[in-house]
């Protein structure tokens, strides 16, 4: 290694201590997997804070550095490929470093790919901010024979260089006294130039001087920077200038037509693609005469591109994928089923002892059925988000998501979505089973706006787990020949309805281009532990905080509405006098029976407990069909006749609203059986069998409905959350609960002439 010997190359006098300037901060910028994070940990240790950007759901990471005892403040930006706004992340970036300039940037590149990095990097030089580079993954390099002569390179950006390995944390302390060092400096950077050919640059200084003339943009980046986005077609700058000043946006607007026409009719191309090729053209001369050699034989990158051959092969790699993600997903699944079991038991634990400490009345209900319940319902999801969030923590990190999303990119375009949708969909219940709620929460990988919310929005269609009891229940019961074809037709169903109503937001609501597929795949790469604890850490505190409150006020709600108003003295009396009456009985019995034992009392005592437990039934049948929420069934039922639903099931939809889990208990409720177990819903199928208001076609209607209808409490508050208002909360319940009725309603009117 030449440069190993001389691993920083700064203008003079900036390797000396440099207090830490009073305000301000240094960011963190560079691609995603550069290393930013890990540099980023191991500048601030557990000095962070962890916040969300405002409106939207990237991420926002603060801390706190020392260099040398002087404390100074650190951001980790998302990661970017570019300033223009192709994802949020981008847009993020841009408008931190535009709006809150910072002292200077630390632009963590990945050293085996710097051609690719610096594409950010000449950006960030052009938006005239003070830009260190630190070239991290030396050790990658150096493992695989690239060199980079360092000095070469900050000579010609006229920047400092510092060689770097974030996971040791080799040059860190470098690269920030440099960049404290640039934010001393007395005069400000200079905006790098480039140009950009005989037919941009003219159009180009025009725009700049009529955008510096009306006295924008105004805070304190460069008007040809604004210029530049302008030409590149970036949707948020046109609009931040229309916002500014309407009249000078046509004129603008005017000038780019002209210009966009004529590169169009001459080189067939546009002008953010020519802009983009100049842009390549000065990082490869950036990189000419020795700047950057490889070792032919020994890249990292040759590695990579073997693997690939396999790994995304026409053949092989969509199975190995679909092999991957099945073990993921099972994995998750079924070991995450323990835990999950442990909580539930812990909850339903502490409810038994709660019973036994408190007296019967509305407080012990209160807590029991509404407080416990709800808390263990959402902490009872945990361990999936956990485990599973720990799986895409690997897959990303290691650059086989990547992957993924590149063989599946083709036909997820063609409804409009991106080939990152697939891991979201996969974990909502693409296959049967999964969760909407780290669905949605995997949707943070996608890049673009209107493809995230295409995916959200469409990812509560899929077979979770907490709906597949339903359809068990009703396949087994109604369709007992076919009941498995059935479930995988369900399964089929969540992915064709998910597509189709995809597809028609992207023509709707969220239209517009395709963002280009700009990811290259980048080579494989062994995860470190620590990253993967904390990425998946984050995120599973974000839904505790988040869905643990909200989840609690709602099944405290839903518990009120089952319970209140509670039956008046009179229609209660005689039901409690039943109760009451077979309870005695019960107790006469076994106190004559003490010690005997005989037919006869047997007889009796299975006669006696029949009777208590059809006593207890009419009055919680009773109960429920007085309360709020029996009420709202039974109002409900002339609009649901159509479909098939009685109040009953209506009450019990109504309930899987707050968690799917609760329908088929709920059901079990109306049909006065008592609290039904899920998993063992034996009563409740004899029950529905028997009863000839239930029929296929009800059945089937049913099981639609299910599928498609507003997904529940907890779903619907991530979902709020990622997509950013809580008006797409409100889309999502009554737009899939209308689809539902919609399909349903066909569903059962079909059933009905072909069963009869
Ligand atoms: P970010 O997306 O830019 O925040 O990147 P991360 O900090 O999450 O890093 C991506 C991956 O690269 C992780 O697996 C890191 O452990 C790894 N990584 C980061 N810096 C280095 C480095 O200097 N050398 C090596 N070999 N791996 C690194
Ligand atoms: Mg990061």
């Amino acid at each position: 290694m030449t440069q190993s010997t001389m691993p920083l190359s700064v203008p003079s006098g900036a390797r000396d201590a440099v207090p830490a300037p009073a305000s301000g901060y240094v960011a963190l910028a560079g691609n995603p997997n550069s290393g930013k994070t890990t540099a980023f940990n191991a500048y601030t240790g557990a000095r962070q804070h962890v916040g969300n950007y405002p409106g939207v759901t990237v991420e926002r990471k603060e801390g706190t550095a020392h260099l040398d005892g002087k404390p100074v403040r650190l951001v980790d930006l998302p990661g970017a490929y570019s300033l223009t706004a192709y994802s949020e992340e981008e847009l993020v970036v841009r408008r931190e470093l535009t709006k809150a300039p910072p002292l200077a940037v630390i632009n963590v590149v990945d050293a085996p790919a710097l051609e690719r990095n610096l594409f950010l990097t000449v950006q960030l030089l052009e938006l005239g901010l003070p830009v260190v580079l630190a070239l991290n993954m030396m050790d990658e390099a150096r493992a695989s024979g690239v060199h980079i002569d360092a000095a070469l390179l900050s000579e010609r950006l006229r920047s400092p260089v510092v060689e770097t390995v974030a996971r040791t944390g080799e040059g860190l302390d470098t690269a920030l006294s440099a960049a404290l060092a640039l934010a001393r400096e007395e005069k400000a950077a200079e905006p790098l130039l480039l140009s950009y050919g005989p037919d941009l640059d003219p159009v180009l200084g025009s725009l700049e001087k009529r955008i510096a003339d009306a006295g924008l943009p105004g805070h304190g980046y460069p008007a040809r920077w604004l210029a530049l986005k302008l030409l590149e077609g970036d949707a948020a700058a046109w609009a931040e200038i229309r916002m500014a000043n309407p009249d000078l946006t046509t004129r603008l607007k005017a000038e780019y037509d002209t210009v966009a026409s004529h590169i169009r009719s001459t080189l067939h191309s546009s002008p953010e693609a020519v802009i983009s090729d100049y842009r390549y053209g000065f990082v490869r001369g950036l990189l000419k005469d020795g700047v950057l050699r490889r070792e032919s034989g020994r890249d990292r990158l040759a590695l990579s591109d073997k693997l690939d051959r396999v790994l995304v092969n026409a053949l092989f790699g969509p199975l190995i994928m679909l092999a991957v993600l099945y073990l993921v997903f099972q994995f998750t699944f079924v070991a995450g089923a323990w835990p999950q079991g442990w909580i539930e038991d812990f909850f339903a634990w502490l409810g038994d002892v709660v019973a036994v400490i408190l007296p019967e009345g509305m407080a012990r209900s209160l807590l029991v059925s509404g407080v416990i319940d709800g808390l263990g319902g959402v902490l009872s999801f945990v361990p999936l988000i956990l485990i599973l969030f720990l799986f895409i923590a690997f897959l990303e990190d290691s650059g086989y998501m990547a992957r993924i999303a590149y063989m599946v990119d083709r036909i997820f375009r063609s409804f409009g979505l991106n080939g990152n949708s697939v891991m979201a969909y996969i974990t909502a219940g693409g296959i049967a089973g999964g969760c909407a709620i780290p669905g949605a929460m995997a949707t943070r990988t996608l890049r673009s706006h209107r493809e995230k919310m295409a995916t959200l929005l469409t990812l509560p269609y899929f077979s979770c787990g907490a709906k597949l009891p339903v359809f068990l229940l009703l396949a087994g019961v109604f369709f007992p020949e076919n009941s498995a074809e059935l479930m995988l037709l369900m399964v089929l169903a969540g992915w064709v309805f998910a597509l189709i109503v995809a597809r028609a937001l992207r023509s709707t609501l969220f239209r517009g281009e395709s963002t280009p597929f700009v990811m290259e795949l980048p080579p494989y790469r062994l995860p470190t532990l620590r990253s993967l604890g904390v990425h998946c850490w984050e995120r599973s505190w974000l839904y505790i905080k988040k869905a643990g409150t909200v989840l609690l006020a709602a099944s405290i709600l839903i518990w009120a509405s089952m319970t209140f108003p509670t039956l008046d003295e009179e229609r209660a009396a005689p039901l409690e006098a039943a109760v009451a009456a077979a309870e005695a009985q019960l107790a006469e019995l076994a106190a004559a029976s003490d010690g005997v034992s005989g037919d006869v009392f047997d007889e009796a005592r299975v006669a006696a407990e029949a009777s208590l437990a059809e006593a207890s039934q009419v009055l919680a049948e009773e109960s429920l069909r007085h309360s709020l929420a029996g009420r709202l069934g039974t109002a409900l039922e002339p609009f649901t006749r159509p479909i098939g639903f009685d109040w009953r099931t209506n009450v019990a939809l109504a309930g899987g609203i707050a968690a799917k889990e609760a329908i088929v208990s709920t059901l079990g409720t109306a049909y006065s059986l008592g609290d039904v177990d899920p998993e063992d819903a034996e009563p409740l199928a004899a029950r529905l069998q028997a009863d000839s208001s239930w029929s296929r076609a009800t059945a089937l209607s049913l099981m639609l409905f299910v599928l498609l209808y507003s997904p529940c409490f907890v779903a619907l508050v991530v979902i709020k959350n990622e997509a950013g208002g809580w008006r797409w909360l409100v889309f999502s319940m009554l737009f899939n609960t209308a689809l539902a009725y919609a399909v349903s309603a066909v569903a059962f009117n079909i059933g009905r002439v072909i069963w009869g």
